[in-house]
């Protein structure tokens, strides 16, 4: 019988890339900690009209790569292609509004789209996400992408920049898409399939379009900077500003529209120059309009979302895996030996201590040679002799110096043995 594999575009993170994963979600949770935003974790599936509602259905998340199916009760289901309309979702459905004040939540974990895989774009893959709801200050859209930056510096990512854009209010949007509708109406030959479907349905989206010929009369377009009133002018200065005094560089990307339907005044993506065609680690702005759009009270809120796998793709690139740290590899032999290795490594546990035990029962030699494979920075030895008068061989990994302890005095110096533990890292 032939073994069964994943599906296409999905894959498995085995341990060997783990570290890269758990580092990524500690710094960021730190991160965000500090800021005090707060976890919220919603549905992986959702009802259907949750997301062609919140993300529009003339955007391709929507057209086009939505995991939807029919559940066993007839109900139409999708796998969550992103996070932001389950938080909105959930914000309106708890009433977290009646919580006065605003909501700065985090989320983190699968995503799915039914898009064509390759590097940097799989059919399951992760996002870590902020939105914070509640708050049309500008202050708000400049903490958001501060705490971006702060996140993939601490990551030790580089060669990253900043495109920031603002897509205006609804009202200045109304007034630069008939700019557009009248501007591209004349190449409308020359466009792709997908931009003359635009042309009425959705025009800025024919600024993200892919294909070449496109760009180049997208090239010529009239810019949404034009099309700014006095309010969106003013917010995306005192954003400007803002940065500014951060000391964080952008560039200004009139094209940047993204390719959600909700978003307003501020559009940002953050792009490297080490990963090819997939290059943005992480897009997000301002949506006022979402929360009222899906039922909720009128609340201005601004978020983003990074794609995690492209960002250990780039991690790969720059750091060596990271090893994972062990304390203690713990070698046995013999019936006794080996009953009281498990008590050994218990009580090294509760003490603080690592511990890896050796289960395999094979020689001595064998179970060294394990022992300096496994990065631990000491290896504790138990043959019958140390069973039988309740000691044991300490051995430092990297010096090779060994000394006989009492298990009960080994268990007693837990703060000499931490300090010795800590300077071998
Ligand atoms: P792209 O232009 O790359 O398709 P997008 O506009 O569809 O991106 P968003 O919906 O803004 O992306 O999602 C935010 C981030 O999530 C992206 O910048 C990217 O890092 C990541 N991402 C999106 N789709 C995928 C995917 N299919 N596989 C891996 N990462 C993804
Ligand atoms: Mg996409």
């Amino acid at each position: 019988m032939s073994a069964i594999t994943t599906l296409t575009g999905t894959r498995d993170i085995l341990p060997a890339e783990i570290q890269y994963w758990q580092n990524i979600e500690e710094i960021a949770r730190s991160i965000l900690k500090k800021a005090a935003y707060r976890e919220i974790r919603t549905p992986i599936f959702e009802q259907t009209s949750l997301f062609e509602r919140g993300i529009g259905e003339a955007t391709d998340v929507v057209g086009k790569e939505m995991y939807t199916f029919k559940d066993k009760g007839d109900r139409s289901i999708t796998l969550r292609p992103e996070g932001t309309a389950g938080v909105v979702r959930a914000f309106i459905q708890n009433s977290l509004e009646a919580q006065g004040g605003l909501q700065r939540l985090w989320y983190a974990g699968p995503m799915f789209r039914y898009e064509r895989p390759q590097q940097g774009r799989m059919r399951q893959f992760h996002q870590i996400g902020v939105e914070v709801l509640g708050t049309a200050d500008p202050r708000a859209d400049v903490e958001v992408i501060a705490i971006a930056c702060d996140i993939l510096q601490a990551i030790g990512l580089k060669n990253l920049r900043l495109d920031i854009n603002s897509v205006g209010n609804k009202q200045d949007r109304q007034n630069y898409r008939q700019a557009l509708i009248d501007y591209f109406t004349p190449y409308k030959s020359e466009l792709d399939a997908d931009s003359q479907d635009r042309l009425t349905r959705n025009p800025l989206r024919i600024l993200d379009s892919k294909n070449q010929r496109t760009q180049e009369i997208v090239a010529g377009a009239p810019s949404i900077l034009e099309y700014l009133g006095d309010e969106s002018r003013s917010h995306f200065e005192e954003v400007q500003q803002m940065l500014a005094n951060l000391g964080i560089t952008y560039q200004l990307n009139p094209r940047l529209v993204r390719g959600l339907d909700y978003y307003t005044y501020t559009a940002f993506e953050i792009i490297s120059d080490d990963l090819g065609a997939q290059a943005t680690v992480c897009g997000g702005g301002r949506y006022d309009g979402l929360v009222k759009e899906l039922g909720g009270p009128d609340t201005a809120a601004v978020g983003w979302a990074m794609g995690v796998e492209r960002l250990i793709i780039l991690l790969q690139k720059l750091q060596p895996l990271p090893v994972p740290e062990l304390d203690f590899y713990l070698v046995s032999r013999g019936k006794k030996a080996e009953q009281q290795s498990i008590l050994l490594a218990q009580k090294l546990r509760s003490a603080g201590f690592s511990v890896e035990i050796d289960l395999s029962g094979s020689a001595f030699g064998k179970q060294f040679k394990r022992a300096d494979r496994s990065g631990a920075v000491a290896c504790l030895v138990l043959g019958d002799a140390e069973a039988e008068n309740e000691t044991v061989q300490l051995k430092w990994l990297a010096s090779g110096e060994q000394s006989a302890i009492a298990q009960s005095e080994l268990l007693a110096m837990t703060d000499e043995l931490q300090q010795r533990i800590m300077a071998a890292y």
